[in-house]
């Protein structure tokens, strides 16, 4: 490929430094003085000022990836509606009270790398401007914006407890008693479509499973999905394991099944198969959110290039489960953040090329029992390598595997901020 198209897939040059100043990616401009030809400099006295959307994994990765990147050559500032980061993943272990999802305020870790945490949302970008809208109708101008909105959730099924790490400590609970209380019998978990978050759901259903054997409950616990073979997507090795981990556990998995629920019913198509006087877990269906001149796949979903750029869109670029990549997991999240941090800190003229996405899978299962620690790796043709190995005694194993919010989360004082 060319260095104007790498260029091109990098994002934009609108205000950038010009792609001929740097026909040598590999040579770094001098740390103080950053020229563009398009008469733009950027220096620690007049840094870039990039907007982040999101205050999520995406959103804090990138900021903590491009304040190592580029120092004070970038001005941040995070654009998020809540006050407090909420660690996702461990919501799953909740209805079982093995653990719980912690919270850490975004002000603060905004603060710990020098960013400016805004509260509120991006509603519109105005490319031409170079300046986004809030929802309050706030102007705000910026160099390069990173969009990382993450999904909305929708429910997906009437009358099933939709999988939603805000509450399922609670609405699970409730038929988690009823199932050791002996007033549930079957159980079934329902994934209605593939594009979703691959782990929540087998967790949850072996957690139960587990916990029913644990207090002599007898219960028939189904899993329902589109996939093949249990997340088939993530290739054979992780799925394989994750078969042996459903049969140890008694739970029978229905795969490519499209499932419809009415009143206890889960009919499985194509075809007549049901499942009656189910207990039905479901998860959501997903789509991205609504932002005025942002180009979406149907579902709302943004698609980037291999460097997270947004098509058409100079300066703007797309992390996490916003994008239109048919994965969503946090540690995808993580990776695409890293990689929109290094491309932007290369147009900025602080760092080497960046390496286009290479997509790894990286995750922890949690089964009630073992915790297995997963990893699947993309090939060229499209299909995953994976494996599946035992976490050992890692208590708890990172769910998010982030290069710099990881080790940030990890450390205890930061992250018992709220539990
Ligand atoms: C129950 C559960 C368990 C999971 N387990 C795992 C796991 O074990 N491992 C793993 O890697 N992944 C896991 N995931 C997936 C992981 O949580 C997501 O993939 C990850 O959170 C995506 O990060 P994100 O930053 O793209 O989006 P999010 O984390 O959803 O963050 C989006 C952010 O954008 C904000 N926002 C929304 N709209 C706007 C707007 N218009 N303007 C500004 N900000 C906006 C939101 O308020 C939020 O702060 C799990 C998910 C769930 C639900």
């Amino acid at each position: 490929m060319t260095h104007e198209n790498i260029a091109g897939q990098i994002g934009g040059h609108c205000g950038f430094p010009a792609i001929g100043t740097r026909d040598r990616p590999d040579v770094r401009p001098a740390p103080a003085v950053l020229v563009s030809t398009l008469m733009t400099t950027y220096t620690d006295t007049n840094p870039l000022h990039v907007v982040i959307a999101g205050g999520g994994v995406a959103a804090l990765e990138t900021m903590m990836a491009l304040r190592s990147l580029a120092a004070d050559h970038v001005r941040i500032t995070l654009l998020a509606p809540e006050r407090d980061y909420h660690y996702r993943p461990m919501a799953v272990a909740e209805p079982f009270s093995i653990a719980h999802a912690r919270s850490v305020a975004l002000v603060a870790i905004a603060a710990d790398f020098d960013a400016r945490h805004v509260r509120g949302t991006l509603a519109a970008v105005e490319p031409d401007a170079r300046r986004i809208v809030t929802g309050d109708g706030e102007p705000i101008a910026y160099d390069a914006l990173v969009i990382a909105c993450g999904t909305r959730t929708r429910r997906a099924f009437d009358g099933a407890i939709t999988v939603d790490d805000r509450s399922i400590g609670v609405t699970l609970r409730g038929l988690i008693q009823d199932i050791e209380e002996g007033y549930a019998h079957k159980v079934a978990f329902v994934a209605q479509t593939q594009a979703f978050w691959p782990l929540p759901l087998y967790e949850l259903a072996l957690q139960t499973a587990n916990r029913a054997y644990d207090m002599n409950a007898t219960v028939d616990i189904a899993l329902v999905s589109p996939e093949s073979a249990p997340l088939a997507l993530l290739g054979d090795g992780i799925s394989s394991d994750v078969a042996r981990l459903l049969r140890d556990a008694a739970i029978t998995f229905h795969g490519s099944s499209f499932a419809e629920v009415s009143r206890g019913t889960v009919t499985l198509g194509p075809g007549d198969g049901e499942l009656r006087d189910y207990r039905v877990v479901a998860m959501p269906a997903l789509e991205g959110p609504q932002i005025s001149g942002v180009p979406t796949d149907p579902h709302g979903f943004i698609p980037v290039s291999s460097y997270g750029a947004v098509r058409g869109l100079d300066g703007v670029y797309a992390a996490g489960d916003v994008t239109a990549h048919p994965i969503k997991h946090g540690g995808l999240a993580a990776q695409q953040a890293d990689v929109v941090a290094s491309a932007i800190a290369w147009r900025a003229g602080v760092a080497d090329e960046p390496k286009p996405l290479q997509t790894v899978i990286r995750g922890a299962l949690m089964t009630g029992r073992e915790t297995r620690l997963l990893e699947a790796v993309l090939g060229g043709d499209g299909a995953y390598r994976s494996k599946a190995t035992d976490a050992g005694p890692a208590n708890p194993p990172a769910k998010i595997v982030a290069k710099h919010l990881g080790p940030y989360l990890a450390d205890g004082q930061r992250y018992a901020v709220r539990a």
